[in-house]
């Protein structure tokens, strides 16, 4: 039996997805890609905006056009949200909500004896155990993501993630330190700790444990020699944060601090829970503290309620503080959000005009980040040999840069000091 994954969205997913697969690989099937004849499709959603939904069920018809006998299971985000809607779409098999993936294995078996449709979806609001779905045999050898949380507390208005993945819950710590020592057994060079909110990591566990916390214990442990965080909530940060880790050896000095607004009104509207001086504050201790870092964050266009003077005033913060690179997203009203009710909702030409303006100022922002490393040598850990004639490898260095090195020798899996000779709108030219 073959089966294909489509995985949409973060990084969560694609951990999810890899576990499932070892799940499917234990029962003897084989994976195969997306695009190819399979008897099981997977596609693992994403809900976070309308664009979200919409390829979600563009995969589902895919899978259905390529073999329209395969099993389709539909599991993730869309599914918790959305099960009936799923559920109706032609040769839908299977819906799993969030914390319903682990069942993926039984779910198809049920499909394959009676012929049935399966509709599981655990309530999430008030289910609070992680699911701990492991992954055994990572693929590849030299970079783990590692989910250490999974919900939200938080609430911003204009989000689902909360309703579609529940409250914090967060996997115990030993299992965490067990995990990442089975990893560096195994060779690992770098652990990317990922969650939907890893900043609230242990607000739910007895025993004072935070983040901060599971970071000091890692950077001790033997044979792993970087730990990169996911994208994380400023507050993080404060209360003297940015002083202890910048002791720790092996964090890798890249944050995506999530701003998603330069303007305190619009702050406020989003319920985020910071403001644009706390948040400066922040990137100039960083800054301080670690002359390397880089600084990377989403920010949303067109908020309801954003006029051209709240969008001006994102616009100047981000010049000013000019950030290594800035993944720009067009409001999106999604059903259920306080944010879908309010007024004065934005126009989406006037979304695309105001997203263009970000993306132009990135390109300039994220090549003079890039260009500030010509000349100087970086450890670059290479991660493959791209597919060309070039003898070509790309890795990434501590602060996430992109780079690209020609050499006749292998250095996939190896971290190298590399000269930077060139910068490229996304990426570096490095000499090893
Ligand atoms: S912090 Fe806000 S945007 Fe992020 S997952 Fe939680 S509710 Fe959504």
């Amino acid at each position: 039996m073959k089966v294909g994954f489509a995985t949409l969205g973060c990084r969560v997913n694609q951990y999810e997805t890899e576990a499932m697969a070892e799940k499917f690989i234990k029962q003897n099937y084989n994976i195969v890609k997306f695009e190819d004849f399979a008897d099981v499709y997977v596609i693992n959603t994403c809900t976070v905006t309308n664009m979200g939904d919409k390829k979600s069920r563009q995969m589902i018809h895919r899978a259905k056009r390529r073999n329209p006998n395969a099993i389709i299971a539909v599991v993730g985000c869309y599914s918790q949200i959305k099960p009936e809607e799923i559920s109706k779409i032609d040769g839908v098999d299977i819906v799993l909500g969030t914390r319903n993936k682990g069942d993926i294995i039984s779910s198809v078996n049920k499909v394959l004896t009676y012929n049935n449709k399966v509709v599981e979806v655990k309530g999430v609001l008030k289910n609070k155990v992680f699911e701990d779905l492991k992954i055994e045999e990572y693929q590849d050898r030299i970079r783990a993501f590692l989910k250490i949380q999974d919900g939200c507390n938080r609430f911003c208005s204009y989000c689902l993630i909360p309703f579609a993945r529940g409250g914090v819950c967060s996997r115990s710590p030993q299992n965490v330190i067990d995990e990442v020592k089975r990893l560096a057994n195994n060779g690992f060079k770098e652990i990317v700790l990922s969650g939907i909110h890893i900043a609230s990591y242990g607000v739910d566990l007895d025993g004072n444990w935070d983040l901060l916390k599971m970071l000091e214990i890692l950077d001790t442990v033997e044979g792993i020699e970087r730990i990169r965080i996911g994208s994380i909530d400023p507050q993080f940060f404060s209360n003297g944060v940015v002083h202890r880790i910048s002791s720790l050896k092996k964090l890798c000095h890249h944050f995506h601090l999530s701003l998603q607004s330069g303007c305190d009104e619009t702050l406020r509207r989003m319920n985020r829970k910071y403001t644009t001086l706390e948040y400066s504050s922040i990137v100039n201790d960083l800054r301080k503290h670690m002359r390397d870092v880089s600084i990377t964050t989403d920010v949303i266009v067109g908020f309801p309620g954003e006029t051209e003077e709240e969008f001006n005033k994102t616009y100047n913060f981000l010049k000013r503080i000019k950030l290594s690179k800035m993944h720009i997203f067009k409001y999106s009203q999604r059903e259920g959000t306080k944010a879908a009710n309010m007024d004065n909702q934005i126009d989406g030409k006037i979304k695309d005009i105001r997203s263009k303006r970000l993306i132009k100022l990135n390109d300039i922002n994220e090549e003079e980040f890039i260009s500030r490393f010509k000349g100087k040598s970086l450890d670059v850990l290479y991660e493959q040999k791209l597919n060309n004639t070039e003898d070509e490898y790309e890795g990434y260095t501590s602060n996430y840069i992109k780079v690209i090195s020609k050499s006749s020798i292998n250095l996939q899996g190896r971290i190298i000091s590399t000269e930077i000779l060139r910068s490229n709108s996304d990426h570096a030219n490095g000499i090893v």
